[in-house]
């Protein structure tokens, strides 16, 4: 067993082997010590007493599923080693294969937790040449098929950092270096050498006609084929994307906005996505994370949406009917996957005719209110009749989970399976009279007669009784503490023609599900625009409640480059603090402005207001209404921003380089229609350093590029560029002092914002009058002594100054300006200084 064993685990070397031994999967040597440890299992050795134990540990076959989707959302793969014979009819080993390859790409079932969101497998190929890359992706349960050329690196990330892929394929030239940036992403590679063409690989990949495209779909499809080995039937034919067709975000807006994923939690609480989600099926949930990650570009597309969004709004009592028929559609896209891989069972098939059922009263409310509104969804819309029938005609309401066990078909669907129920009925009225009579021929009132999987049916007398028992009539069968069981010749002969009637009958209904499930596996393609349909409108009526809720409006869309957004807030933030403490803004842009030079104390609102902005655009191209009372707005193509202090996730470089690199991506990238964010850039570095890139970044957005710019600074000094830059505006966001408390005005203003504000706010804090009169004078003298800013137009900032007088230390030439001036300090403070100074 053990060559037959190492055989199968040398062909995957990097899956943990679930090796089916009867009841259990057995894992064996390395993969049951590191299995034991993850799925805490107990270790034990197969041959106690030989010199080499083989360390093993096991799992009973029917709670397997569990510990895979342990190892699998840890990132492993778990190879599933079944017996392909009855051992009970094999002589010698027992033929063994692995039937299925589970990986985190390919886990298809998710648990429910996981409902809302996809799983997607990615592949990449890398075409030397052009030096652009193939890129594809699937989701197994849905079956959505999609694939793209994409031209740099930066496109590939943004790609699979939005798809929150798992696991990528790749071929075994893939560049190394490529490689290992994914890597870094937490993505598991596979590889995946290609496999000779067959039908349903070419049928797929049929309306993709770029060679390099057809290539990594195949790619991605000889994988799974190679991992799932089973049918590839609910997959849906590759769809050819552009990333050009959506609001294009680099990876960092995805992440910094908090779209879909909590920078701190890293789930879905504290995001757009938790703010805007009142979908009622996991097929709405899905499509909105996708309508999140995937803004739209096209005008009139955002109209449509916002038009249906409007109409449902308007709509109120017909909304609150559509939920009610949407809570009642179960997952339909999940639901088609399964019948594909023929693992629905009895109970799929009556949540999948539950769902069919809403479709035509979904229809119905949504023609009584739609104008044109729903037309493409209508048109998917079809109810599907024959499939509905053929379920409520088999399938009895409360199917058991197995489908092999019998009492899934209704009675009146098959003659035959009828005629195997009578039998055993009737045996089962036999065996009741038998009881009766047995009881009166003994006299023995609690004789009984019962069933054991062992010893098949009996006759069961108390030892109190046994006395009773008329002699030579009965055979005994078993003796048990307190009791005899017996049989008779009679009873026998029942006993095989009942559990035979009860066998066929239990092999009749399974033949009779698998032809049922077979039959609607033809529909798949149906079903599967239909779950489509139903998701869009879930998604649009989810729209619709959280804009009633929190009072979004639905903007105007302009062809131009105005911007004007009158009281906007920031959804989530809102939403936290409640409506009351939210203090909302304005953004006017008009079409001669493209930088807002945003200037205010720390913590006063900056970044805030750059997110509401983000948010607002992004809202809109996805088709909701926005958080604002009344707002202009064009249709951005992309969006770069730069805020905060995020780590790198991929390269783990210095916050500095970081902040540089995405400043390039911006300006390398973005277009006069892009809106671009830019939160303290040159913060990371010595203060000339910073303040003089910041201008030259401000400048050369201005001038080259104008895209709608939104730039927050704490370099003072910066807001006299509103002389030189003509598209540049000042604003600032108000602070005041109430009863000697620093007070955030949270309110954005035009012009700069007041100087003094560091010194300011120290005061507030209550340092003493002496340090506050002091740095009054470090300040005065800084500002003196300062021979750069002819070079940069500019002069340091007050808040930085220690960080400047940091920098100097580090032996740059500038003048050394000391905090403790030696004149001024006492004998007492003498040994102060000495003691810092050791440190
Ligand atoms: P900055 O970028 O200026 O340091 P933030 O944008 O991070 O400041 O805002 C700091 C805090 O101020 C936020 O966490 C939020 O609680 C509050 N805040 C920001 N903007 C508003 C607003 N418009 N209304 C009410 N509170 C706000």
């Amino acid at each position: 067993m053990m060559v037959q064993y190492q055989k199968i685990k040398d062909q995957y070397p990097d899956a943990f082997l679930f090796y089916r031994l009867g009841d259990f999967y057995e894992l064996f040597n390395d993969d049951a010590i590191k299995g034991s440890q993850l799925l805490e299992l107990t270790l034990t050795n197969r041959s106690r007493n030989a010199e080499n134990p083989v360390p093993m540990c096991g799992v009973p076959h029917k709670a397997a599923q569990n510990y895979i989707d342990i190892l699998v959302d840890q990132g492993y793969k778990v190879a599933i080693c079944e017996q392909m014979e009855d051992p009970r009819l094999t002589k010698g080993m027992v033929k063994r294969a692995v039937i299925q390859l589970v990986t985190p790409g390919t886990q298809v079932d998710v648990g429910s937790q996981n409902a809302k969101s996809n799983n997607y497998l990615t592949a990449v190929t890398y075409d030397q040449d052009n030096r652009a890359f193939g890129f594809s992706y699937a989701d197994l349960s849905t079956g959505e098929l999609k694939v793209a050329k994409l031209d740099t690196q930066a496109e590939l990330i943004n790609e699979l950092v939005s798809l929150q892929t798992k696991e990528t394929v790749v071929g075994s030239r893939f560049p190394k270096t490529i490689l290992e940036t994914i890597q870094k992403l937490g993505i598991l590679i596979s590889h995946q050498e290609a496999l000779p063409i067959n039908a349903s690989v070419s049928y797929l990949s049929q309306d993709v006609d770029k060679e390099p495209l057809k290539q990594v779909v195949k790619m991605l499809l000889d994988y799974i084929q190679t991992t799932q080995k089973r049918s590839l039937q609910h997959l849906k034919r590759a769809v050819v994307y552009e990333p050009s067709d959506f609001l294009e975000l680099d990876h960092n807006s995805q992440y910094n906005l908090e779209l879909t994923r909590n920078i701190r939690t890293g789930k879905k609480g504290g995001t757009l996505l938790w703010l805007l989600d009142q979908t009622k099926t996991a097929m709405g949930g899905r499509k909105l994370k996708q309508w999140i990650e995937r803004p739209l570009v096209n005008k009139s597309k955002i109209s449509e949406r916002q038009d249906a969004v409007g109409v449902l709004l308007d709509h109120y009592y017909e909304r609150s009917q559509l939920q009610d028929e949407l809570i009642k559609v179960y997952d339909l896209e999940r639901l088609a996957g399964r019948i594909a891989f023929g693992s629905v069972n009895g109970r799929d098939l009556i949540q999948l005719k539950t769902s069919l059922q809403q479709v035509p009263k979904i229809k119905y409310i949504l023609e009584q209110i739609a104008d044109n509104s729903f037309k493409d969804m209508l048109k998917d819309l079809i109810p599907l009749d024959d499939i509905v029938d053929e379920i409520s005609r088999s399938i009895i309401e409360q199917p058991p989970i197995s489908v092999t066990d019998g009492g899934v078909i209704k009675d009146g669907f098959d003659d035959q399976l009828d005629k195997y129920r009578d039998a055993s009925n009737n045996g089962q009225k036999w065996l009741a009279e038998l009881e009766a009579k047995e009881r009166q021929v003994t006299g023995i009132n609690n004789l009984k007669v019962g069933f054991n999987h062992v010893f098949g049916y009996y006759i069961e007398v108390t030892k109190v009784n046994l006395n009773k028992m008329p002699e030579n009539r009965y055979q005994r069968k078993q003796t048990l503490a307190n009791a005899e069981r017996f049989s008779t010749p009679e009873l026998k002969e029942k006993e095989a023609l009942i559990l035979e009637a009860q066998e066929q009958s239990k092999t009749l209904e399974y033949k009779l599900f698998v032809r049922i499930r077979d039959d609607i596996k033809k529909s798949i393609k149906r079903i599967q625009a239909l779950a489509d349909a139903v998701a869009s409108i879930d998604v649009l009526q989810s729209f619709a409640n959280v804009s009633e809720e929190y009072r979004f409006i639905r903007p105007t869309l302009t062809n131009d480059h105005r911007v004007k957004v009158i009281d906007g807030r920031h959804p989530v933030v809102e939403k936290v603090l409640g409506h009351q403490q939210y203090v909302p803004n304005n953004v006017d842009m008009g079409e001669d402005t493209s930088v807002l030079l945003i200037t205010g104390p720390n913590m006063s609102g900056k970044s805030t207001y750059m997110r509401q902005m983000a948010l607002c655009v992004i809202m809109n191209q996805m088709g909701c209404f926005v958080p604002a009372k009344k707002a202009t707005l064009p249709v951005f193509d992309k969006i770069f921003t730069r805020i905060g202090a995020a780590d790198d996730l991929i390269s783990g470089q210095s916050t500095f380089m970081v902040e540089m690199k995405e400043a390039n991506d911006a300006i390398e990238n973005a277009t006069p229609n892009s809106l671009i964010l830019f939160d303290e850039i040159g913060r990371g570095t010595a203060t000339y350093d910073g303040m003089a890139l910041a201008q030259a970044i401000i400048e050369y957005v201005h001038n080259n590029i104008g895209a709608k710019t939104l730039f927050s600074t704490h370099y003072h000094e910066l807001t006299s560029l509103d002389e030189s830059l003509k598209q540049l505006q000042n604003v600032h966001v108000g602070a005041t002092e109430s009863n000697g408390e620093l007070v955030f005005l949270h309110k954005i203003q035009p012009g700069p914002a007041d100087k003094s504000y560091g010194i300011h706010v120290a005061k507030l804090a209550g340092l003493p009058n002496g340090l506050l009169k002091r740095a009054n004078h470090i300040l005065t003298d800084l500002e003196k002594k300062d021979d750069q800013p002819d070079k940069i137009n500019a002069t340091p900032s007050k808040q930085n100054h220690d960080e400047r007088v940091k920098t100097k230390q580090a032996g740059e030439e500038e003048q050394q300006i000391s905090l403790f001036p030696m004149e001024q300090i006492d004998d007492n403070q003498e040994e102060v200084v000495a003691q810092l100074k050791n440190l």
